[in-house]
């Protein structure tokens, strides 16, 4: 098969001629229709995060259709020719204390696709099928950002707490222009927070429902109920924290963030909160795929080819595009199953 690797950290991914992957004890054979870009997958290629056993394949937001089933792999209900979709959690341990506390995104020993196994920036994968997530119908190229992007602020969303009526993004791209679909729908404000200058970004925050679109620095027409800083800026914290109403949350999304500078305890008093959202649960994912059965959301993407993943990371790194970023590794093919 095709695939596309990271060799070294730092260094560009490279085009490779790989042995077709076999599906082990519980696993799917995967072929890859479509696998969305993520800021992770740059901070793996940039080593700011560690990729493990490399060379490994990037890549944790794949749409694909089931090639084969590994023994045993049935039990988990998909069959050949399902569409499914492989996220970013590959695998956890289901023993520990928070796996039996429906936390298996804080496990421990989770194992985490494109960084601890191979993913999607190949035309073939493997993956657990219990971790596998049925899909809604769609083309696999507008489907795939909801896996990471999607997921991530859907996890993000949840836990800024009930009862957000204006929310605020900061860093307005994939993960962003999602959510704020899902927060529209939901019947909330929100306040779209973008680089100075980034006319592009703001402009499709505003055709997505924003009722507001600024500079980052500014505060929001009105005090916000939650804060969901996407951006790896760390300097963003303490502005989101200030735009903040009493009693709400800032949201740290990213696995990656600059450090964060210090501020005012008049800033964080009233009851105000800094967390974190880190990974997510199969839960989550049906969760949010559940609300895009309901209320449909339209990834606004920019295609690659597979060969074209180092170029796709680099226009991440520059800002280049609005939305998302997605390989298109084989034909479409149809939105059923
Ligand atoms: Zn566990
Ligand atoms: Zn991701």
């Amino acid at each position: 098969m095709r695939a596309v690797v990271l060799d070294a950290p730092g260094r560009p991914l490279t085009v490779a001629e790989r042995a077709d992957p076999v599906a082990g004890d519980g696993e799917l054979l995967v072929a890859v229709e479509a696998c969305a870009v993520c800021r992770t997958d740059l901070h793996l290629r940039d080593a700011e995060i560690a990729a493990h056993g490399l060379p490994r394949i990037l890549g944790h937001q794949i749409v694909g259709r089931v090639a084969a089933l590994g023994p045993g792999a049935g039990a988990a209900g998909h069959a050949v020719g399902d569409r499914v979709g492989v996220p970013w959690l590959a695998w956890a341990c289901g023993e520990c204390r928070y796996c039996r506390s429906a936390r298996e995104n804080l496990c421990p020993r989770a194992r985490f696709t494109g960084r601890d196994l191979d993913g999607g920036f190949a035309e073939l994968t493997v993956a657990d099928a219990r971790f596998c997530l049925p899909l809604p119908p769609g083309p696999a190229t507008e489907l795939a950002p909801l896996l990471c992007g999607g997921l991530i602020g859907f996890r993000a969303l949840r836990l800024a707490g009930d009862g957000v009526e204006r929310l605020g993004l900061y860093g307005f791209g994939s993960a962003a222009h999602l959510i704020c679909q899902v927060a529209r729908h939901q019947g909330r404000e929100v306040s779209a927070f973008v680089r100075r200058g980034d006319d592009a970004a703001a402009a499709l925050a505003r055709s997505l429902g924003a009722t507001w679109a600024g500079p980052s620095d500014e505060p929001p027409p009105e005090p916000l109920d939650a804060a969901i800083v996407f951006a790896s800026a760390g300097e963003l914290v303490p502005l989101a924290l200030r735009a903040l109403a009493p009693g709400g949350t800032v949201v740290c999304a990213g696995i990656h963030m600059t450090d964060i500078p210090g501020f005012p305890y008049a800033d964080l008093w009233e009851e105000r909160t800094i967390r974190s959202v880190a990974n997510l649960t199969r839960a989550d994912g049906a969760a949010l795929l559940d609300e895009v059965r309901r209320a449909p959301v339209r990834s606004h993407t920019t295609r690659y080819p597979l060969e074209g993943a180092e170029q796709a990371l680099a226009d991440l790194r520059a800002g280049a595009f609005v939305g998302s970023a997605v390989l298109e590794v084989a034909a479409d093919q149809g939105s059923g199953g």
